[in-house]
């Protein structure tokens, strides 16, 4: 299928259950990105920040970009002056940047904090025990230019669908005590991002109400570096 095709495919069996669908653009042409957003598509995501930047000032303005991938402090004040959300906070110190440059641009940034579900060894985010510190300090609560809307998690990348739906569940548990504990008074604590195309179906069976799609909507990446099997 064409990626105008996967998209509203995907919009139709979407939007009637309140999932919001990232477009995971990383890697692929402003031609590509430009077929979803005929089709559509306003709300791209991308996991570099200089990928980032370079999209936003060829592409057209009414875009929405979310960030998705790690993020470094020093490269916050490149995307502060746009970025619609950052998905991928994970620690103070780089909320505590996005609040600093969001402040210079008038801003209110608003961020997913990510966590940490998969059993993997190099995956970025949260432990469970690190946010709910984070979440009580003093030093959180002074953030007026950042806004927290939720959580984003990443599953492990395995065929073993228990494994996927018991961390979808945990981080919907988490998402769910956090909103309770946290941030009960503030309905913009709405958001749980989990799901990317493999297993898209059992986060959303699971509770998310967004889902980061890429090679679902527009094929799969091709691999730019790769060792010499020489
Ligand atoms: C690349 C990426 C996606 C999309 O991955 P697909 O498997 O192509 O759907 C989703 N989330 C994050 C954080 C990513 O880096």
């Amino acid at each position: 299928m064409s990626i105008a095709a996967n998209i509203e495919s995907l919009q139709v069996d979407l939007n009637p259950i309140g999932v919001t669908l990232v477009a995971v653009s990383k890697t692929k042409s402003n031609e590509e990105i430009m077929e979803a957003y005929q089709a559509g598509q306003r709300l791209f995501g991308e996991n570099m920040v200089q990928e980032m930047v370079e999209k936003y000032e060829a592409l057209p303005k009414d875009i929405a970009w979310h960030l998705v991938g790690h993020l470094q402090t020093n490269k916050v004040k490149y995307i502060a002056p746009f970025v619609s959300m950052i998905q991928s906070v994970d620690s103070l110190k780089v909320l505590k940047e996005i609040d600093k440059h969001a402040a210079k641009h008038n801003r209110t940034i608003d961020c997913l904090l990510q966590v940490y579900i998969a059993d993997e060894g190099t995956k970025f985010g949260f432990d469970h025990a690190e946010l709910i510190e984070m979440l009580r300090s003093d030093d959180f609560q002074g953030l007026p230019h950042i806004r927290v809307r939720g959580l984003m998690g990443i599953a492990t990348n395995t065929d073993n669908e228990k494994v996927v739906k018991e961390e979808f569940y945990e981080l919907k548990m988490l998402f769910d005590g956090i909103k309770a504990s946290f941030f009960r008074k503030e309905d913009t604590f709405d958001t749980l991002s989990m799901g990317m195309s493999s297993d898209y179906s059992l986060a959303i069976e699971k509770g998310a109400n967004m889902v980061r799609l890429g090679s679902t909507i527009f094929g799969k990446r091709v691999i730019k570096h790769y060792k010499n099997k020489e």
